[in-house]
């Protein structure tokens, strides 16, 4: 047989299939092939109930492996979930006080780290600890340094780029140790996305102290991880 009518002859035997069984109804056949490819997307059966679509995440990057999270992958997401929403808040309120465009700014890129939190949580089913108010964590942890940072942040404009400082200081510290837990390519995607993000924003707050006649010094990462983020410089920080 040739190419031409071993074409025709599959098509007109799926069309003959399709004549039983109805092919163009649905996609089920597609959606198991991309199942069983374990390299899914998220489907909507898999969408938190609860959100409103308005509150629907822009999940626009593929989430690979439909392997069950361990107790510490969870755990990992719901931290870092209240991570970037407590240095979202922050800023929030910072924003509200300082005339500094870069708050505002930046709040909006820890919108965006949420997000892709958010987006992890919903693949794997993970229930999200995250309020909607602002300045409310369900870890106690993260509500303890988001109190000390408030404190600190609106004494004064230093003060404030300090906390912003240190906020980013400690995101890349705890992402990173928390990448050394998972072998998870979609989490270790996204944790690296946001700590790309934590670098420009930390060169940021530092530009912004040298202008004040301050240098601010590490408190969680190394004063070599500090200098290579600074040397490096801004990055692009895309998927
Ligand atoms: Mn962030
Ligand atoms: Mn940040």
């Amino acid at each position: 047989m040739n190419k031409i009518s071993v074409l025709s002859t599959t098509v007109i035997t799926i069309a003959a299939i399709c004549l039983i069984i109805g092919c163009s109804k649905d996609n089920t056949l597609m959606k198991d092939a991309n199942l069983a490819n374990d390299n899914v997307t998220i489907a909507e059966d898999l969408l938190y109930s609860d959100l409103t679509v308005e509150e629907l995440p822009d999940c626009n990057f593929e989430i690979i492996s439909s392997v069950p999270l361990d107790e510490v992958e969870v755990e990992m997401l719901k931290y870092v979930r209240e991570e970037e929403k407590m240095a979202h808040d922050v800023y929030y309120v910072l924003s509200g006080i300082y005339k500094k465009p870069i708050f505002n700014k930046i709040m909006e890129s820890e919108q965006d780290h949420m997000d892709k939190v958010l987006c992890l949580m919903i693949h794997y089913n993970v229930e999200d600890p995250a309020s909607d108010e602002i300045g409310e964590f369900t870890n106690d942890q993260i509500q303890e340094l988001y109190d000390y940072l408030i404190d600190l942040g609106t004494k004064n404009i230093i003060d404030g780029l300090t906390a912003g400082a240190i906020i980013e200081d400690h995101d890349i510290k705890d992402l990173n140790d928390w990448m050394e837990l998972t072998v998870k390519e979609s989490i270790i995607s996204v944790f690296t996305n946001i700590v790309c993000g934590s670098g420009n924003h930390i060169i940021s707050f530092s530009d912004l102290l040298d202008g004040f006649g301050t240098e601010y010094s590490p408190i969680y990462i190394t004063e070599t991880e500090y200098q290579d983020i600074l040397d490096a410089g801004s990055q692009f920080c895309g998927f």
